[in-house]
């Protein structure tokens, strides 16, 4: 906040909720899909992450920016860029 502030940028947060648990190719939210000793997450549902190695704070990470953009859109329509 404090570095976007001295660069005249604004932040928008959102909730994070269950963001470390969802899948974000399919969608699935299931406790199981983060292997927390392994710092993985694999999907129960669609299996994203069993064959590639996808760290459990990077996707959460993933998913929470994604939900920013998606309710950005919801706010300002699609006048945003990506
Ligand atoms: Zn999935």
């Amino acid at each position: 906040t404090y570095f976007a502030a001295l660069s005249g940028q604004w932040i928008y947060t959102c909730s994070p909720h269950d963001t470390s648990i969802t899948c974000p190719v399919c969608g699935h939210v299931e406790r199981a899909n983060r292997l927390q000793n392994e710092h993985r997450f694999v999907c129960q549902n669609c299996g994203y992450g069993a064959d590639t190695i996808v760290d459990d704070d990077e996707n959460a990470a993933r998913n929470i920016y994604e939900r920013g953009k998606a309710n950005l859109r919801k706010e300002f329509g699609n006048t945003l860029s990506t």
